[in-house]
């Protein structure tokens, strides 16, 4: 999967300037506020607060403000100390990590295929294994699992064919993909196709549905009133998951699908400079990619170990039904050339030299589109390599690093890039626990198999350990691909780490020594600002394109996802053009994705830093308030699209709005209490503590999202439509949206997820609460 969520815009909201916020601005500025500053403080908030709780009290549900202890207490000096040893480690993490590592295991990694379930990449796990133990980590394993992956007939191969009356082929797709560069020069490579499309043999016309997303099929039924039975549909890569394309042909009853990159999105200027010239994708470049669901198909909701009960293998536990097989644009311009029927719209006009029509069929109404999928389907290895490094004096709670260590080929950038920087970590993690330098909490290294395949690694990893994970883990920061390219860093957050995030990268140098921006942050906040924040660009919903999907939305671990990347704004492209193709060699990352390996020794810096202050910290930096802000925009949002038509429907706002100010009082309220906390009052902090991660846990609902019970996470979930992107609220929003685009007769289903999200954000408040009942 691994294209993550990718939703290149910034989700933090303008912030008003507060007396919380001036509060917290002091945190950066000067972490020891002074007794007399911190009281001042107080009593301009005791004075503001209860006026605040008024006019919540009069509310649909109320919310108790027990408030917390208000002494005034200096920090103490242990804790001082404490900052400064932090300090000192981040500053030797920093000098210690070592780019040449990070090369060397980059060329290593890349030496040959990855695919999951192959020898290429059970030795490359073996490798990581080693190298792990080597470093000194107190303990690594590899963790085993038993599942149902997909692969091509390499002796029967996928092809599509154009076909005349008597079955005759006068053209037949591409097998495999030329090699480019000697590194890709291989003979072990499988060749392109889309795992867990089903085997099957389809002829018919054909019909181009742009990007395949719901409102193409939907504009090409309603408005050019096209029939989709029998008939195959080509659809372009991007814009949204490739498996939900295959699911929209399959709601719309189409027999098959054809993939294609169009040079509009992987060769934007349309020349024939492509890759080995440049990073542009050439002709034969094919986009390999899963096209099925999250997690072992054989053992939905639990581990698939050697004592799980498996489901018979079967087609029928496989969602999607139909076959389908992805082509390059050297293809794919002998089909749709051939197109006849409408002309397409100006927005579905690719970058091919053709005019672009929709068809149905070709202007030769004798020739067909035959497609034929020989993919099989077999239970396989795949292995997780988890290595530790046991905490000092809160073993039980994790901090967890991942990444996948599977690829489509070789997978220089996606994901490797991630794992070459990963182990350059535990190298210098493992001096540091040598010297006697240990963390507070455990530290945990996760470099995951089957990715690529349907984060199965870490989804089975997150079943096996979700009673202890959901009780104990702090956070899980991920790094699929370090970086795709060097303009600037993209994050995906929970809410709650988003001040860690910012304050790890203001002690990272920025990548650029040239540049006058000094840290990451400024950097960041400079070439991707956040709209009108003042902060650099984040986004909240996290989607499920890559590992952290099953921590985030099982398990409710606070989570990101980050890499770096390119300017959205000068390539509008959903991925980095040779993704997921052949020619992701470790030539093509050194010769244009980072040649000099700042950015990735950058991404290094920051993931070492973040996770070790995260297990380190006596107080965990994150902020509350940023959830309750994030809760009552969204809630903002939806009255402002839906507030008429919910009037009109009797849907209940006001207790929304009211758990949503709860939320808020007492999100303010927490942060006022734990900034007076006695830091070396340990039991108080650890209560602290264990709020705060609990309550990414309260919007966990164990029912799960409508329809679709693996996403469990009420606010943050991936969208119905496109799973590489999350929604806020997606119960609201996908309901929401058939109601308005399909006539649906959905009110009823609308309140109840209205009343379960309402629910919902009360419990957050109240999880905040001292007591809590
Ligand atoms: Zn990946």
């Amino acid at each position: 999967m691994a294209n993550r969520a990718r939703q290149r815009k910034g989700t933090s909201e303008t912030e008003t300037m507060t007396e919380y916020q001036l509060l917290h601005e002091m945190d950066f500025r000067n972490p020891e506020p002074s007794k007399s500053k911190l009281c001042q403080v107080l009593k301009v908030m005791l004075l503001v607060c209860p006026c605040l709780a008024v006019g919540v009290f009069i509310g649909w549900l109320s919310f108790r403000n027990s408030g917390g202890s208000q002494n005034c207490q200096i920090q103490p000096n242990s804790d001082q100390q404490h900052q400064h040893d932090m300090e000192n480690t981040f500053k030797r993490i920093m000098n210690d990590l070592a780019k040449e590592n990070i090369i060397s295991n980059l060329r290593n990694y890349t030496g040959r295929q990855r695919l999951s379930g192959t020898d290429g990449v059970h030795e490359l796990g073996r490798h990581i294994a080693q190298q792990w133990r080597d470093h000194g980590l107190d303990k690594v394993e590899v963790t085993p699992y038993e599942v149902l992956l997909s692969y091509p007939n390499t002796t029967d191969p996928n092809k599509v064919q154009i076909v005349l009356d008597n079955g005759t082929a006068v053209f037949t797709s591409t097998f495999v993909e030329k090699p480019l560069d000697p590194d890709g020069n291989q003979t072990d490579i499988i060749p392109p196709y889309n795992s867990f499309a089903p085997a099957g043999i389809v002829q018919g016309d054909l019909v181009y549905v742009n990007y395949g997303q719901i409102e193409d099929f939907m504009f090409l039924k309603n408005n050019l009133s096209i029939n989709f039975t029998n008939k195959i549909v080509i659809a372009r890569y991007g814009k949204i998951f490739r498996g939900d394309k295959v699911l929209n042909a399959q709601r719309f009853n189409a027999s098959g699908v054809i993939l294609y990159s169009d040079p509009a999105d992987v060769n934007i200027n349309g020349t024939s400079d492509t890759y080995p010239h440049s990073w542009w994708m050439p002709d034969t470049g094919v986009q390999r990619g899963t096209v099925g669901g999250d997690g072992d198909y054989l053992t939905p909701f639990y581990p698939a170990r050697e004592y799980a009960h498996r489901l018979a293998v079967d087609k029928s536990i496989i969602n999607i039904k139909i076959p389908c097989h992805p082509i390059g644009y050297g293809d794919a311009i002998h089909f749709l050339r051939e197109l006849g029927g409408h002309v397409a719209p100006d927005t579905w006009k690719g970058k091919l030299n053709i005019t672009y029509m929709i068809g149905p069929g070709f202007i030769n109404t004798t020739r067909k589109v035959k497609l034929t999928v020989n993919n099989y389907l077999k239970v396989v290895t795949v292995e997780n390599i988890i290595g530790i490094i046991k905490g000092k004096v809160e073993p039980d709670r994790y901090v967890l690093l991942g990444n996948h260590h599977d690829a489509w080929v070789f997978g220089a950038i996606d994901p490797l890039s991630g794992t070459a920087a990963l182990t350059e970590i535990t190298r210098v993690m493992g001096e540091m626990i040598k010297s006697g330098i240990r963390p507070r909490r455990t530290i945990v290294f996760c470099t995951w198999g089957g990715e690529e395949v349907g984060l199965i690694g870490s989804t089975e990893w997150v079943e096996e350990y979700m009673k202890v994970l959901y009780e104990r883990a702090v956070a899980y920061i991920n790094v699929d691909y370090a970086v795709d390219y060097t303009d600037y860093l993209m994050a995906g957050t929970s809410p709650l780490l988003q001040d860690p995030l910012y304050q790890a990268a203001k002690i990272i140098p920025n990548p650029d020594p040239t540049s006058p921006y000094r840290t990451l942050y400024d950097i960041w906040n400079k070439t991707n600002p956040g709209n009108g924040t003042g902060e650099p660009s984040i986004y909240y919903s996290l989607g499920s394109g890559s590992d952290m999907a099953a921590f985030y939305e099982r398990a409710g671990v606070p989570s990101i996802d980050m890499w770096y990347s390119y300017d959205f704004k000068k390539w509008n492209i959903i991925s980095y053009p040779l993704y997921h193709s052949a020619y992701e060699t470790f030539h093509m990352y050194t010769a244009f994705i980072d040649p000099s390996f700042n950015y990735t020794l950058t991404m290094a810096r920051l993931w070492g830093v973040l996770s070790w202050k995260l297990a380190d910290e006596f107080l965990l930096s994150f902020d509350v308030r940023r959830y309750a802000k994030a809760v009552a925009d969204v809630i903002n949002t939806f009255k402002i699209q839906y507030g008429t038509l919910w009037n009109e429907q009797s849907v209940n706002i006001a207790a929304l709005d009211s758990a949503s100010s709860n939320f808020t009082l007492a999100a303010h309220n927490f942060y006022d209490y734990v900034r007076t906390l006695d830091k070396n009052d340990s039991l108080a902090v650890r209560m602290v503590n264990d709020k705060m991660i609990q309550l990414e846990r309260t919007f966990i609902d164990p029912e799960g999202v409508p329809g679709r019970p693996i996403y469990k996470h009420v606010m943050f979930a991936p969208s119905k439509f496109d799973s590489y992107t999350g929604s806020s609220f997606p119960g609201i929003v996908d309901t929401m949206f058939e109601i308005q685009h399909n006539n649906a007769n959905s009110w009823e289903l609308l309140k109840q997820q209205v009343y379960v999200v309402t629910y919902t954000i009360q419990s957050a408040a109240n999880s905040l609460d001292p007591i809590g009942l």
